[in-house]
């Protein structure tokens, strides 16, 4: 069963006291709302420096954290980035791999995020690894080489381990843009990525939708056949608004 995953990534976004005021406003939200159903998991993907207020203040809850990025290396002398390790040792239990703005603003390439879900993986944490196109892209007709790429260098990377990995489907296009997939775009990419879950092995994956997803179209997107959740930004910082996509 694959059930529903909601996942916030705050970005470079928040405060010590906004995130107490959000993070209690979610698990109050999730408890008075009654949103909790077999298989449905609530997760918020904090910037680093959050990490130990998120496992203070959700310790116990039924919303996960993490991270929204990881070294790909074990320890060292890498100054300024932080291992899977130590986001585990706040509890957090998802990282984000391979997000496009990661990739556009750092430069990461399809191997550089391979090797980031090998590590979160290899940590114990759940890596949440980010495909999608962009509109040139889709434009030239280009999006399924562009994806089957991404997804390629990921699924090669983490080989029998792919199955403890999360996908999330992130047209660049649509992030942070206010124009979201159609529900029939985002379930022909999903459609696509479940298919090549199948050959390698791992259809039970779950694979997120991601971009411009809020509450008024939260549920169209997740009655998708193969889509298993969201990767929210912007509307993840509104906890009305996130509860709403969480119970969609
Ligand atoms: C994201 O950052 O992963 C994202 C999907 O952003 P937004 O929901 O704001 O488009």
């Amino acid at each position: 069963m694959r059930g529903k995953l909601v996942v916030g990534n705050w970005k470079m976004n928040g405060g010590l006291a906004a995130n107490a005021a959000l993070l209690a406003a979610l698990v109050t939200g999730w408890r008075v709302g009654n949103l909790a159903r077999p298989g449905r998991q609530m997760a918020v993907c904090v910037p680093f420096p959050y990490l130990a207020q998120a496992r203070d203040v959700l310790a116990g809850s039924p919303i996960a954290w993490g991270a929204q990025d990881l070294s790909m290396h074990g320890a060292g002398a890498h100054t300024g980035d932080v291992s899977g390790s130590m986001v585990a040792d706040f509890g957090g239990r998802f990282v984000i791999v391979g997000h496009s703005e990661r990739r556009a603003q750092h430069a990461e390439t399809d191997a550089v995020v391979a090797e980031k879900a090998k590590a979160a993986l290899l940590t114990g944490l759940t890596a949440i690894a980010c495909v999608g196109e962009t509109l040139a892209e889709r434009e030239a007709g280009e999006w399924q080489r562009v994806v089957g790429r991404q997804f390629d260098a990921i699924a090669d990377a983490l080989g029998a381990d792919l199955p403890l990995a999360v996908l999330a489907y992130e047209p660049v296009w649509a992030i942070g843009t206010g124009r979201t997939a159609t529900p029939g775009q985002a379930q022909e990419v999903h459609e696509f990525l479940r298919q090549r879950l199948v050959k390698a092995g791992a259809p039970d994956v779950m694979v997120l939708y991601g971009g411009s997803v809020k509450a008024a179209n939260a549920a169209a997107l997740f009655a998708q056949a193969d889509v298993d959740g969201g990767l929210v930004g912007g509307a993840s910082l509104d906890a009305t608004e996130f509860l709403a996509i969480a119970g969609a």
